[in-house]
């Protein structure tokens, strides 16, 4: 274990956790990040066109940027997995997979979200022989070769545009009857000769020998194909932290006051994992740095008092 105790410990190294530390940097707080994917989720986005200051950017690159902001103020990351996350008598205590633990007077939680599963045969057989949650990262293993992108929103329909760059050909399968994704990608995808689109449809099996070879269709179709991309949303991830007692509301999303904090006195959240006033959505880069930022003014406050 640690023999210092942090004024604060930030959980999630994505733009969130990143935002909270250059603004407790800056407020000189003593603190730590403990993330898996330096950078976060929004290293998995093909291109990046809605944060402001750069019309376009590739995730990996904003998601580097962030990471080497926060890093210029001498912070040091560690790049682990956290196991454990447990309310002591004084301070909270975090277990990470490298055996080690680290005790904190406060913690912020930017712990993201997890892929949804179809839940489908083949999907977890095939997973890293075909099956994949991140175009962004595979893409360039199917090139010439037929995939299917399951999903309709933003992420299905961009990792579909991003596969045809490499793909022969690319079936969007959606089980709704239209794309939900933003007007200006689905224009994008209906521009592409090599996207098919096919709406109201489920995959309903994944099949092959050593790697994907098919996928079967509740339409009764069989499609063959090296490659299922699965974009079909994303969970909270809170079961690292359910011990907490922390409140939950809008489907598992932690509830959080308008300050970041929860109702367990000394954790704040934000990002992905958090509920906000407006809803559900946008759950994008610009919503999880306000409310991290936020978050860090009200942890400073607090630690100024106690
Ligand atoms: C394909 C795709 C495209 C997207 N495109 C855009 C876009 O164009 N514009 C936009 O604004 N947003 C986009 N998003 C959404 C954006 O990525 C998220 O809103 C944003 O990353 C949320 O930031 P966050 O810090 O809350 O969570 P995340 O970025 O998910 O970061 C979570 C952090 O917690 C860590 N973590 C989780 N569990 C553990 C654990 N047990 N131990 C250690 N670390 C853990 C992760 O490793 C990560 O470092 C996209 C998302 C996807 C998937």
């Amino acid at each position: 274990m640690s023999n210092k105790t942090f004024d604060l410990i930030i959980l999630g190294a994505g733009p969130a956790g990143l935002t909270c530390s250059i603004y407790a940097s800056r407020f000189k707080i003593n603190h730590l990040i403990i993330g898996k994917t330096l950078g976060g989720t929004i290293t998995e986005a093909w291109k990046v066109e809605n944060y402001p200051g750069f019309k376009q950017i590739s995730g990996v690159e904003l998601g580097q940027k962030f990471v080497e902001h926060a890093q210029s103020y001498g912070l040091q990351i560690i790049e682990s997995e956290i196991l454990k996350v447990v309310k002591k008598e004084k301070n909270f205590e975090i277990s990470t997979l490298d055996n080690k633990s680290y005790p904190a007077k406060t913690l912020f939680l930017g712990l993201g979200t997890k892929v949804r599963r179809l839940e489908i045969p083949g999907e977890q057989e095939f997973l890293g022989k075909g099956v994949s949650y991140c175009a962004t990262c595979d893409a360039p293993l199917f090139r010439n070769k037929d995939v299917i992108v399951a999903g309709g929103g933003n992420s299905a329909v961009t990792a579909a545009l991003h596969l045809s760059e490499f793909a022969n050909k690319v079936y969007l399968v959606n089980r709704g009857e239209k794309l939900s994704a933003e007007p200006i990608w689905q224009e994008k995808v209906l521009a592409n000769p090599k996207i098919e689109t096919i709406l109201n449809t489920n995959i309903t099996q994944i099949q092959g020998k050593n790697f994907v070879e098919k996928c079967t269709l509740d339409n009764g179709k069989t499609l063959e194909v090296a490659g299922v991309f699965i974009e079909i949303g994303v969970m909270p991830a809170i079961d690292l932290i359910k011990n907490l007692g922390l409140e939950l509301e809008q489907g598992d999303l932690i509830k959080i006051k308008p300050d970041g904090s929860t109702n367990i006195p000394g954790v704040w959240a934000g990002g992905d994992i958090a509920s906000t006033m407006h809803g559900l959505e946008p759950r994008q880069v610009v919503t999880a740095i306000s409310e991290a930022a936020q978050a860090a003014i009200s942890i400073f406050k607090f630690l100024r008092k106690s």
